[in-house]
This record gives structure tokens, C-alpha cells and sequence, in this order.
């Protein structure tokens, strides 16, 4: 039989970087895209048994082609994760246009395209597609007017996958992380947000990008060959508390 394949968004860092490394160990070979090339090409060069290709998510004709090199550099796809995100925190009046698509093309439209071009090759193999929503899809809270609203959609389009998808045998689910320290949590949690989720996880921290990673591979593996149309928050409990942020 030949070895399993992953395509993993947004794979050059963070959560997608670490979801391709327990790919990796778990046998798999890996599709790493992601629009940042240079960061792409490092992170590729130290690993085996990889295949990265340059490919901004929310761009049709970018994800055709990205669709044509991984049916060329493999003869199956096994499991997609629609990982790359982007975050753009603040108030709901200072939101413009703009900030509101930038948000909207990666976050949901880049899972609608990256899925619609992969699902042939999934319907080959009955495999499995995990989205990375957040628990800002979960449970609103202030400043996350696009991001939350992303990710909210996320979910939905993660039902209707399932609910389309399940005569091939595709299974989809939803993957919700808390805070997890990465590049993007960097960029919009300030001293007071992370304060805040702090106080309110009941795990009491952040978690790490293995921890989300794990979850991924589960839902993508044939132990999760029953679990279709959810959502798991891995989130220290976040969501499981009416704790709130400020
Ligand atoms: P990160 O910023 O560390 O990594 C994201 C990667 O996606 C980067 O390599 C970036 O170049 C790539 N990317 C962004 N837009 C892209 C596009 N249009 N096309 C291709 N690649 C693109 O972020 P992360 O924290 O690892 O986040 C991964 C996912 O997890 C995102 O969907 C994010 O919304 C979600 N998430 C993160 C957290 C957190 O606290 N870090 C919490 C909840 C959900």
C-alpha cells in the first residue's frame, strides 16, 4: 500500500507546521502550502518526505494550480487540513471594508477553494478534511467583529461539508483552539487579552501548537472513522465555562 497523504495549509509555521510534523511521524507524506515562500522553503528544508508548494489560499487560480502540482508530486490525497488563517482584532467601527475581506478571503474563502479543488482526490480515497476555526467562532466577544465572524462561518461550512461530502465516504470536521502562542497570537493578544484568557481558561494557559496538532491528526486517522460534521474545541476549557473576556 502506498503511504498516506496529507495537504496542510498555512504549513510554513505555527499550528500547520506542527500538524505536518505529526503527519510526518505518523507516516504520512505532506503537501505543505503556504503564501509566504521564504518561510515555506525553510521550514520544508528540514524535513523529509514533504512537497511545499507556494500557494496564497484565497486566490482561485493560485489553488487550481496548487491542486495540479500535489496530483503531480503524488497519486493520492488522503487528508486536508485548511489551516492558514490570518487575525485582525479591534472595534466594530473601525473596521473597514477592507480589513473585514482581508479577514473573510483567508479564513472562509480560502477553505471553500482549497476544498473544492481537493475533494476529487479525497472522493478517491474517502478521506477526511479538518478546518481550523476557533473558539472566536464558538463564543463572541468584543473586537473579533471579522475574525469571530470568519470562523463562525468556518463551522457552518464544515457542517454542510459533512452533510454533502458523507455519500463519498469524505468525513469533515472542526477543530476550535484557544490561544495558542504563535505568530498570530502575537500579533493581536495584548497584555490585557492575555490576562484575561488566562483567568478564564480553567487550565489556566495557553496551549501549545502540538496539543492542537494532535487533535488535527486524530480527526483526520481511521479512530475518528464515526466522527463527521463537528466541532472539538481544544481550548483548556474555555468554552465550558461562562467565564468571560472583558
Ligand atoms: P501563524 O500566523 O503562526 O501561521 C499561519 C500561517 O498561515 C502562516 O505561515 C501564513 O503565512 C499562512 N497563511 C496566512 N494566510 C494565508 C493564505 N491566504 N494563503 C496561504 N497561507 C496563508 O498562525 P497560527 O496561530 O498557527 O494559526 C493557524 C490557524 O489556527 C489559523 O486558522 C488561526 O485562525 C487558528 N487559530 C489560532 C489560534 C491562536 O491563538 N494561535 C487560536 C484559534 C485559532
Amino acid at each position: 500500500m502506498t503511504r498516506k497523504v496529507a495537504v496542510v495549509t498555512g504549513a510554513a509555521r505555527g499550528i500547520g507546521l506542527a500538524t505536518t510534523k505529526l503527519f510526518l511521524a505518523d507516516g504520512y507524506a505532506v503537501a505543505m502550502i503556504d503564501r509566504d515562500a521564504d518561510a515555506l522553503h525553510d521550514a520544508a528544508g528540514q524535513l523529509q518526505d514533504v512537497h511545499p508548494v507556494v500557494c496564497d489560499v484565497s486566490h482561485p487560480d493560485q489553488v487550481d494550480a496548487m491542486a495540479a502540482e500535489v496530483a503531480g508530486a503524488f497519486d493520492r490525497v488522503d487528508a486536508l487540513v485548511n489551516n492558514a488563517g490570518v487575525a485582525d482584532f479591534g472595534p466594530i467601527q473601525e473596521h473597514d471594508f477592507t480589513r473585514w475581506r482581508r479577514v473573510m478571503e483567508t479564513n472562509l474563502d480560502g477553505v471553500f477553494l482549497m476544498s473544492q479543488a481537493l475533494v476529487p482526490h479525497l472522493r478517491e480515497t474517502r478521506g477526511a478534511i479538518v478546518n481550523i476555526a476557533s473558539i472566536s467562532g464558538l463564543r463572541a466577544s468584543t473586537l473579533r467583529v471579522a475574525y469571530g465572524t470568519s470562523k463562525a462561518a468556518v463551522i457552518h461550512l464544515t457542517k454542510q461539508q459533512a452533510a454533502e461530502l458523507g455519500e463519498w465516504g469524505i468525513r469533515a470536521n472542526c477543530v476550535a483552539p484557544g490561544p495558542v502562542d504563535t505568530k498570530l497570537a502575537l500579533a493581536v493578544h495584548s497584555p490585557e487579552i492575555r490576562a484575561a484568557y488566562h483567568d478564564a481558561i480553567p487550565l489556566n494557559r495557553y496551549g501549545s501548537e502540538q496539543e492542537i496538532a494532535e487533535v488535527i491528526v486524530f480527526l483526520c486517522s481511521g479512530r475518528a472513522s464515526y466522527v463527521t460534521g463537528q466541532t472539538v474545541a481544544s481550548d483548556g476549557g474555555f468554552g465550558s465555562t461562562g467565564i468571560g473576556l472583558p
